[in-house]
């Protein structure tokens, strides 16, 4: 399987964050492609980001995934009522990202695929998450419909076993990072930009599809509310993007 090589793109902007994309292979653009589906998932709640994060998907109507983590939900009362903002917002879908998220130990992690998936099915039946959608931590592997990509080798059997149990696995397309040492950062109208481009350029795991990756820590930085607000706008208001939930991704 092959390593995915992450490209750190490098255009500066005053303000906003930097994101990394999934490099592959560029092909021709078509007059057919104007219209791209943008997937927003959103990982690792729920957090002091998930308020905004509930609030602005109801403001603009607009569906989205989150992958919460049971650790990071069952933490303590307040995380447990932040969760429940995500399940009662039938604008938002609930996928599995584990439990534990491998406790930041992934290569440890993915050596043991009967525990990983024993690690999701805590979380399904602890979080009530009946979606058998999926995303593995740490790592960028997909197995959709029988198409697949692998991050690292690590993960291969790990990423088949929740397949074979009827996982889709996704990974993401682009991520929209909020670190705060990053010297490259792009704010919300150029990521639609950027998101727009790699559609029209067929760089995505499905071309017009474009899943993008976000971290529900982020929103809890006023900037980045400020700079993902102008991004939901734009997606709202231009018919070539097409919001939607990971559910109706073909
Ligand atoms: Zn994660």
């Amino acid at each position: 399987m092959k390593t995915t090589v992450f490209l750190l793109i490098t255009a500066a902007f005053s303000t906003g964050f930097f994101i990394t994309r999934h490099a592959s292979q560029k092909s021709k653009v078509t007059k057919h492609d104007s219209i791209c589906h943008v997937y927003i998932t959103i990982d690792d709640g729920p957090s002091s980001g998930t308020t905004f994060i509930n609030e602005i998907v109801t403001t603009y109507g607009i569906p989205i995934t989150v992958f919460p983590i049971g650790k990071n939900v069952y933490k303590n009362d307040s995380s447990i009522n932040l969760f429940h903002l995500y399940t009662k917002n039938p604008l938002i879908e609930t996928g599995n990202h584990s439990f534990t998220h491998a406790n930041g130990h992934y290569h440890q992690y993915y050596s043991h695929p009967e525990d990983v998936m024993n690690d999701f099915d805590l979380n399904a039946d602890t979080c009530y998450i009946t979606s058998k959608i999926a995303r593995l931590p740490g790592r960028n592997t997909w197995r959709i419909n029988g198409r697949k990509r692998t991050d690292l080798a690590d993960d291969t059997a790990s990423a088949d076993l929740l397949a074979a149990g009827g996982y889709a696995v996704f990974g993401w397309d682009i991520e929209w990072r909020c670190d705060s040492n990053s010297t490259t950062r792009v704010g919300g109208n150029d990521m639609l930009q950027i998101v727009r481009k790699i559609s029209l350029q067929k760089n995505t795991f499905t071309p017009g599809n474009v899943v993008i990756l976000f971290h529900d820590s982020c929103f809890a930085d006023s900037l980045y509310r400020l700079q993902f607000n102008l991004f939901m706008k734009g997606l709202k208001h231009d018919e070539n993007f097409v919001p939607g939930k990971l559910s109706s991704y073909p």
